[in-house]
């Protein structure tokens, strides 16, 4: 496993680079969740902890089918939740938090997903990452949702160096351009799944090589031939 780090944290201008190269390489970047409006992402991003987009996606389409509202999913109910999502894991606690966010949804907000944080963060299942996805898929905010890529990619660059999730949110919304932030979630996100990936960075073949200050990334480049080879026009899935 590649644990080492980066020997410096980026500087404003390296990060800009380093997003604008990300941006050049995969320029329609968007979540792979599948989900129709914003109570289905919210549902689709509470049922992703812990779990793949993919994995997810093969029980919402038959969940949404049956359940495409607050007030249908609670009509059925945390058994019937569960019997849909039972191949991801927590399933049972998923199930519960779902329905359970589905009558708050009701009874508290007419049925609507509220469009600010605390409202958001005080529905059952939904943390501060859960929070920021929605905030900036469905309501167009620049906000950072710190995943398992992101946290490892702030560390391994240099771009976010942090101890916590909130650090590295905090390091990367103080040094990704502003007019950059929002769509820089989707960029980083893709870039840990297929290119930047935990074990095995693919350093031969990133954009985000000159900028990056991960330690290693001329060894991992100099034992694939020493030059870059050119990215594919769709990434390739090999999973988390
Ligand atoms: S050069 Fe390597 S470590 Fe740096 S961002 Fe690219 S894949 Fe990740």
């Amino acid at each position: 496993m590649t644990n080492a780090s980066a020997r410096r944290p980026m500087t404003k201008p390296e990060a800009r680079r380093f997003i604008t190269a990300l941006a050049e390489a995969n320029p329609n970047a968007e979540s792979e969740l599948v989900f129709t409006d914003t109570f289905t992402l919210l549902v689709a991003v509470v049922l992703s902890a812990q779990a793949t987009d993919k994995s997810v996606n093969k029980v919402t389409g038959g969940l949404f089918h049956d359940a495409p509202d607050p007030a249908a999913m609670i009509r059925l109910g945390e058994d019937g939740i569960a019997a849909h999502i039972r191949t991801i894991g927590l399933w049972r606690a998923k199930a519960r938090n779902v329905f359970l966010l589905s009558r708050k949804l009701v009874t508290d907000h007419q049925g609507e997903v509220p469009s600010d944080r605390a409202s958001l963060e005080a529905l059952p299942g939904v943390g501060r990452k859960t929070a920021n996805v929605v905030l900036n898929v469905a309501f167009g905010e620049s906000a950072m949702a710190v995943d398992t890529h992101i946290f490892r990619i702030g560390n391994r660059t240099g771009l976010a160096p942090g101890k916590t999730t909130r650090q590295v949110e905090d390091g990367l919304i103080s040094r990704i351009p502003p007019d950059m932030l929002r769509p820089a979630h989707h960029w980083l996100i893709l870039h840990g799944r297929y290119i930047c990936k935990a074990r095995s960075p693919e350093c031969w073949r990133c954009a985000g090589f000159d900028p990056c200050q991960f330690k290693d990334k001329k060894i991992r480049r100099e034992a694939h031939g020493g030059t870059a080879v050119p990215m594919p026009e769709r990434p390739v899935d090999t999973t988390d």
